[in-house]
């Protein structure tokens, strides 16, 4: 049934950049299989998901939604894959992205962009925008996102869906191909809060591959998600989330969630998070640094693209004319931001102040966390918005991340679920709640109350 809906919607929406059609039919059938031997079955047995295509997939294609990946096929499953098909999941292919995870709106994909169902000349947010519109079109039920700013969240909450980044170490990044690695962290995307708890308890985990992989149990996701609850709760709401450039809409939705969750017997606490203004800045220092040394590997040699291997041109000819070709506009803006943020004599004034704010981030999130178990904001400014408005603006795209960025650098979990619809132009809004480091199913358990 989801191959046929794919079918008969996929060519307007284009949330998949691949479907694995005989893929996906083989390992339902072996479920079936498995069910008739009357063998266990995996939590999710049957269960179709579409796979952003930024973890690797034996044997099918992994592009990160860059040229420079054209063509290559992985000879190895990333952990994330691996523990999906030990659920017996079905995966259905791999959705469409901005390219290495830099965007949030879908359209630095070099496969073109995503449209919004809710209205296709709209974007579906980014970077994972296609993870999202094919669980808004009802092409998947359960998707796959990774959230080094927001890439979760806020596709989630320009789509009507549910979103979650989990914190930071919880979900192995062994086979995510990386971008920056110390804020990169996979998570589930789902249509309902308890859909996502199920993804999460599967994918979740300590895993040797990874370095930064916490080897700590994961929290009672599910069981939060089923008993959902806000009553004695303390919900801080941080007074630097709201103001210029927030949408009225999305700011009225917002109060009404507060209210609602008053309602429901939550104590609301003020919070003043004053470096939260200075998060956006620290992270595109510290995003594209990372990623300048990250992406090195390209090289033309070791995967993907090569171009001018031709006997007229060195080696090192070869790699400048085929980062030049496989790198679009946006990586390439990234890749020198970081390098030049790195390099001697500038390394102290970008980079290292960087990671200062970063550690104030970090310390008013420890503060905010003394008084208040949860904190709620609005997960974007404004909700989704028309496909080639932003294009040609970095720093009007990179403000669609001004609520999802802080907890990245600060490395704890976050959930964006939809919250009504902005009265003036009829699309969703997120709100996003944050809780403290390993404290994943506070998440879900303000999530269920308030869904
Ligand atoms: N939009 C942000 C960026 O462009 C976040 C991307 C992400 O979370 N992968 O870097």
């Amino acid at each position: 049934a989801h191959l046929a809906r794919i079918e008969a919607v996929d060519e307007k929406v284009h949330a998949f950049l691949h479907v694995d059609r005989e893929g996906a039919l083989a390992q339902a059938r072996a479920v079936d299989e498995k069910r008739a031997r009357g063998e266990e079955l995996g939590p999710l047995a049957g269960v179709p998901l579409a796979l952003k295509d930024i973890f690797t997939t034996e044997g099918i294609p992994t592009t990160v939604g860059s040229k420079i990946l054209e063509g290559w096929i992985p000879p190895y499953d990333a952990t994330l894959t691996k523990r999906l098909k030990a659920a017996d999941v079905v995966i259905l292919g791999k959705t469409n992205m901005d390219e290495f995870a830099m965007g949030s709106s879908t359209e630095n994909s070099a496969y073109g962009p995503t449209g919004n169902p809710w209205d296709l000349t709209r974007i579906p947010g980014g970077s994972g925008g296609g993870s999202s519109a094919a669980l808004a079109s009802f092409q998947a039920p359960l998707a796959i996102g990774t959230d080094t700013g927001g890439s979760i969240r806020q596709p989630a909450a320009v789509t009507g869906t549910v979103g979650v980044k989990p914190t930071y170490g919880a979900v192995s990044r062994y086979g995510m191909v990386a971008f920056s690695s110390s804020l990169d962290q996979g998570g589930p995307c789902a249509r309902t809060v308890l859909d996502a708890a199920l993804l999460h308890e599967v994918i979740a985990g300590h895993d040797p591959l990874d370095s930064t992989s916490i080897d700590e149990p994961v929290p009672p996701v599910v069981e939060a998600a089923r008993n959902g609850s806000v009553a004695g709760m303390r919900v801080g709401v941080v007074k630097q989330f709201r103001g210029e450039g927030y949408q009225a809409g999305v700011i009225q939705r917002f109060d009404e969630s507060v209210e609602l969750l008053k309602g429901l017997g939550a104590e609301i606490v003020e919070l003043d998070c004053s470096s939260f203004d200075l998060a956006l800045s620290a992270y595109y220092l510290i995003a594209p640094s990372e990623c300048s040394s990250n992406l090195a590997r390209f090289d033309g040699l070791r995967y993907g693209l090569r171009t001018g291997d031709d006997g007229s041109h060195s080696a090192e000819e070869v790699t400048s004319l085929t980062r030049e070709a496989g790198f679009g506009d946006e990586v390439k803006r990234r890749i020198m931001l970081g390098t030049y943020a790195l390099s001697s004599g500038y390394y102290d004034a970008y980079y290292g102040s960087a990671q200062k704010v970063r550690t104030l981030i970090k310390q008013d999130f420890d503060k905010a966390f003394e008084q208040v178990d949860v904190i709620v904001s609005p997960t974007t400014p404004t909700t989704a918005f028309p496909i080639g408005e932003r294009a040609d603006d970095p720093m009007a795209m990179y403000l669609a991340d001004l609520c999802t960025i802080p907890t990245n650098l600060a490395g704890n979990a976050a959930m964006s679920l939809p919250c009504g619809l902005a009265p003036e132009d009829g699309l969703p809004v997120g709100l996003q709640i944050i809780a403290p480091v390993m404290k994943d199913d506070r998440l879900y358990k303000v999530g269920a109350a308030v869904e």
